[in-house]
């Protein structure tokens, strides 16, 4: 039996029922066979055995009070996977879906995210099952402080430096940040994603977006394309979304759809990204509320998906962009966007492609940027956030901006150039765990048996 099922089998009796762990594990092991199979320390020094299983995982219990005066009680984590790099980095997420087996997922993915970055970042994740729709600012902050009140005596910025994810966003990051100093009467970079106005940096609330569209540049430019006038579908409407259509038009591209989980909209002339921002950043509102303005424009809801689908991949284009939450495109989808002439899918989400519309994209050749790599650009800014509450400066939006170009840049350089390395130049899947991998794993190997 060969080292990936050993693993995934023993994951699976150890850890039963995290079945996305299970998938992002599965996707690693199996890129970095051909390295493996190269190289015999990673073996001698049981590697694999070491990186699957998180250094700590915390699990507590959060309650606090609604707005009727009930006790509410939510479950509270944050995984600390590995810290061969720097200190634990990784958002933490506020929604009902949250269990154990997400955020070991996502703390699992972040590690070589991280790596890619060739900063000096560790892995971590954490979150809630707290849903904050329907909450009102009151509640949101009652929960973000109840939160905070245990997290805080493991955080550190140098030690572990959480950030937003899906449902925390610039809001929840000021609660927790004020439990935060309340609580420990220290101001510093313990969160990324602060307000400009105490701490936090330019372009960060943009980076995971900005990010994804500059991979998606680099990708298309090393096969002789660009995304100049390329009409795009992009999935959410969330922090990554929305800054994902705002960089697409910048670059000349045309943005057609965009959903959440309620349904999606295509709108055929293009996303209006001003009403976009007004309905989902400032009125917390939903998609329906668009085609009032917009009767041009389609609205369809979740019910008249297809099945097994999502019709947000269902409109003809030649780029994806990915950015809502993991296994939102399917085998299904992946076909019709390579029968409607996408010749580009590139991840702002955290693996958002099942393992089966992966093999498909790689199949059919396309211009394929995964999560990993090109939804980096998040993390790498949030390290640029510490580096200038470190050196208590703030850099403008242009220098943040060159950076960051400069990060997705030398990601997709390396992610292709290992790729050609293991004779698979097209295959970024296979570039970017392996390239990730060896960062970690070296300094792993370096640091000891810890
Ligand atoms: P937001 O909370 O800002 O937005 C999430 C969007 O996805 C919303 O439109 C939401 O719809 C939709 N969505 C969430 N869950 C589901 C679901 N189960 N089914 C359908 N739609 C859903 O989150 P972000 O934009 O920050 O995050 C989006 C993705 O990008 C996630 O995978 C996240 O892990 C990843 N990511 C984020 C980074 C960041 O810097 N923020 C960095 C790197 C990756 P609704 O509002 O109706 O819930």
């Amino acid at each position: 039996m060969s080292y990936v099922q050993t693993t995934l089998d023993r994951l699976q009796a150890s850890s039963p029922g995290q079945n996305e762990f299970y998938q992002a594990a599965r996707e690693v092991l199996e890129s970095i066979r051909p390295l493996i199979e190269k190289d015999p320390l990673y073996s001698d020094q049981n590697i694999i055995e070491r990186l699957v299983e998180p250094e700590r995982q915390l699990l507590f219990r959060v309650t606090w009070q609604d707005d009727q005066n009930r006790i509410q009680v939510n479950k509270g984590f944050r995984i600390q996977f590995n810290s061969a790099l720097g200190p634990y980095k990784g958002g933490l997420r506020f929604h009902p879906s949250v269990n154990a087996g997400i955020i070991k997922f996502l703390g699992f993915e972040q590690i070589f995210k991280n790596a890619l970055t060739g900063l000096p970042l560790g892995g971590g994740k954490g979150g809630s099952d707290f849903n904050p729709k329907g909450r009102s600012d009151a509640e949101i902050m009652r929960f973000c402080q109840a939160y905070m009140s245990e997290l805080y005596r493991h955080l550190g910025s140098t030690t572990d430096v959480p950030a937003g994810d899906i449902g925390v966003g610039a809001r929840e990051i000021g609660y927790l940040f004020g439990q935060y100093k309340r609580l420990t009467a220290s101001y510093e970079g313990v969160l990324t994603g602060k307000n400009i106005n105490w701490g936090g940096s330019l372009v960060r609330k943009e980076a995971t977006g900005y990010g994804a569209v500059y991979f998606a540049e680099n990708l298309l430019n090393s096969r002789n394309e660009s995304l100049d006038g390329k009409t795009c579908l992009v999935s959410g409407s969330g922090n990554v979304a929305l800054y994902t259509i705002e960089k697409l038009y910048q670059l000349g591209a045309l943005p057609v759809t965009c959903s959440d989980s309620r349904g999606c909209i295509y709108h055929d002339r293009g996303i209006d990204l001003a009403l976009l921002k007004e309905i989902k950043e400032v009125r917390r509102g939903s998609l329906e509320e668009y085609i009032q303005q917009h009767p041009d424009a389609r609205y369809l809801a979740v019910k008249d998906y297809p099945q097994r689908g999502h019709a947000v991949w269902h409109f003809p284009a030649q780029a994806a962009f990915p950015s809502a939450t993991q296994n939102e495109l399917t085998a299904l989808d992946a076909k019709a966007l390579i029968q409607n002439g996408v010749i580009c899918v590139c991840e702002g989400a955290n693996m958002p492609s099942t393992a089966a519309a992966i093999d498909l994209f790689l199949e059919a050749g396309l211009a394929y940027g995964p999560g990993k790599a090109a939804n980096a650009g998040g993390v790498a800014t949030s390290q640029l956030e510490m580096a200038q509450n470190a050196s208590m400066t703030q850099w403008s939006f242009d220098e943040v901006d060159q950076r960051l170009q400069k990060i997705m840049r030398d990601i997709f350089t390396l992610s292709h150039q290992t790729a050609a390395e293991f004779g698979q130049e097209k295959n970024l899947v296979l570039g970017t765990n392996i390239a990730g991998f060896r960062r970690v794993a070296n300094a792993m190997i370096q640091q000891g048996a810890v």
